[in-house]
């Protein structure tokens, strides 16, 4: 049998609203889609799932119809599987593991991610209860509410361990919340699996900035031990002529802008330009968001300009795909020179590309073709190049190792950082990376820290 597609919203509907872009299975096809497992023995799948879902178990009980029995096999390893299910690159991970995908007579790798999407949906409407555990008198500072962090103190609070989690926003979630558009992660399934957490006894307290508010020093002194899971939100620029313009945004201030400040409501009093013709800049995850926000957001037209093929871009294919389908223009092999206008952005100078021999980042190195240039004319410009992790938490403590590019260096078995007591996981480690990658970092470390302290 064929791997069952998930209901979406029409293109040209969904581009003019927020609501969520996939409407996910319902209980027969979720059905239908797990009778395809095969049940391995050695299952590839679970072994590429960087938290270790047990998917051949869950799988096997939504075959079955146990939709809240598989809800808790899925969260013995997840904190966050509404999260993962919309979210993770599931066609790299234990997709690609999945011996479905193997031969076209099996039909295609069996639909996990979409499945994990179902259950947790299912569980988190039926009002699916958390024990709370019995407190063993430890205590652990988390900073940072992204997926690491969160991961970390589920893990710990499990256990027993009383967690506070430090969060300088106003709001917890990390890019769940001020990154990761509404379209494609909707808030209140985020807030309601914080909320379980939560339940277990994490406390969480926001608008707290360590380094500032409090250091980490004092959270060491106060703490058994602290996890640090600061994230990379610190934009990149291209460093070219008229970056400075009215009208152009890193892709994080635009996004933090719509999703956090809910620029995108009707009556919101969150400034933000609306361009009419936009230009992003990258072709990751974080440019198709840019890209279809702008667009929702009352865009005529938007471009993404990309200085390699479409065979290099980061982005995930089926987030190429929804962004093809909206209308999104891709102008590849192309790279902005300057950006061109009078205080305000009037158009981008850039020029075409050809690639060449591979780079030190194994991909083909784009190379400027000469006399290419041309403009293309926009009021918008946003750069999604890519973010490194804010310098702020090494400059408060200086003793703490990090590489050149501001990454904190930890043992990667413990993730122990260079100071006692205090460990480190997520994007403040490995650079901007996934979310399935972050929750994997906090479960680690959640783990060394629990041998530590008993
Ligand atoms: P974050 O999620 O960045 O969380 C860090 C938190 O720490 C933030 O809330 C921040 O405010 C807080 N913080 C920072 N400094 C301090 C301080 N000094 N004191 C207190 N709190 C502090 N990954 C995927 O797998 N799939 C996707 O589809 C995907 N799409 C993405 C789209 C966008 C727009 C972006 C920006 C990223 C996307 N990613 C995606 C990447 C993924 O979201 C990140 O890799 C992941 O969120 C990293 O988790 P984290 O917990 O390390 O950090
Ligand atoms: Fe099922 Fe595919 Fe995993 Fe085998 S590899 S257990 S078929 S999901």
């Amino acid at each position: 049998m064929l791997r069952n597609k998930t209901r979406e919203q029409n293109p040209e509907i969904r581009k003019t609203n927020f609501d969520e872009v996939s409407l996910g299975f319902d209980e027969q096809t979720a059905i239908l889609e797990a009778s395809r497992c095969l049940n391995c023995k050695n299952a590839k799948c679970k072994t590429l799932c960087p938290v270790g879902v047990d998917i051949p178990a869950f799988l096997e009980q939504v075959k079955l119809g146990n939709f809240l029995d598989a809800s808790k096999i899925i969260k013995r390893s997840s904190n966050l599987p509404a999260v993962c299910g919309r979210v993770c690159p599931q066609e790299s991970q234990c997709e690609m593991g999945c011996v479905c995908g193997k031969s076209q007579k099996l039909g295609g790798a069996v639909a996990i991610g979409a499945l994990e999407r179902f259950v947790a949906d299912y569980a988190l409407s039926h009002g699916e209860k958390t024990d709370k555990p019995i407190l063993n008198g430890k205590k652990v500072a988390v900073v940072g509410s992204g997926p690491a962090g969160l991961t970390c103190a589920g893990d710990l609070a499990k256990a027993g361990y009383s967690v506070t989690v430090y969060e300088a926003f106003h709001k917890a979630g990390g890019v769940l919340v001020y990154g990761i558009p509404e379209f494609r992660l909707p808030k209140k399934l985020v807030q309601a699996e914080i909320d379980s957490l939560t339940d277990l006894g994490v406390q969480i307290i926001c608008n707290v900035v360590i380094g500032k508010t409090i250091t980490v020093d004092e959270l060491l002194e106060k703490f058994d031990a602290v996890f640090i899971g600061t994230g990379a939100g610190l934009p990149m620029f291209m460093k070219i002529k008229g970056e400075n313009l009215n009208g152009v945004y890193s892709a994080n201030e635009y996004l933090t802008r719509v999703n956090l400040m809910k620029a995108y409501e009707q009556n919101s009093s969150t400034p933000v330009v609306k361009g009419k013709k936009v230009v992003v800049v990258g072709a990751g995850n974080v440019a198709m968001d840019a890209a279809r926000t702008a667009l929702r957001m009352g865009a005529e037209e938007v471009d993404i300009v990309y200085r390699r093929s479409r065979a290099e871009m980061p982005a995930r294919e089926e987030e190429i795909l929804h962004a093809e389908e909206e209308g999104i223009k891709f102008n590849l092999l192309t790279n902005p020179i300057e950006i061109i206008g009078d205080k305000k952005v009037e158009g981008i100078k850039c020029v075409k590309m050809v690639l060449g021999e591979p780079d030190a980042s194994g991909r083909a190195k784009p190379i400027v073709l000469d006399n290419s240039e041309f403009i293309i004319e926009c009021d918008q410009v946003i750069m999604a190049l890519g973010t490194s992790p804010n310098p702020l938490i090494k400059r408060s403590l200086p003793k703490l190792q990090v590489n050149p590019k501001g990454t904190i260096v930890v043992d990667e078995e413990s993730m122990q950082t260079s100071i006692e007591n205090l460990y480190a996981g997520g994007d403040a480690v490995t650079g901007a990376a996934t979310v399935i990658l972050a929750m994997g970092a906090g479960k680690k470390a959640a783990k060394s820290i629990m041998e530590k302290l008993n």
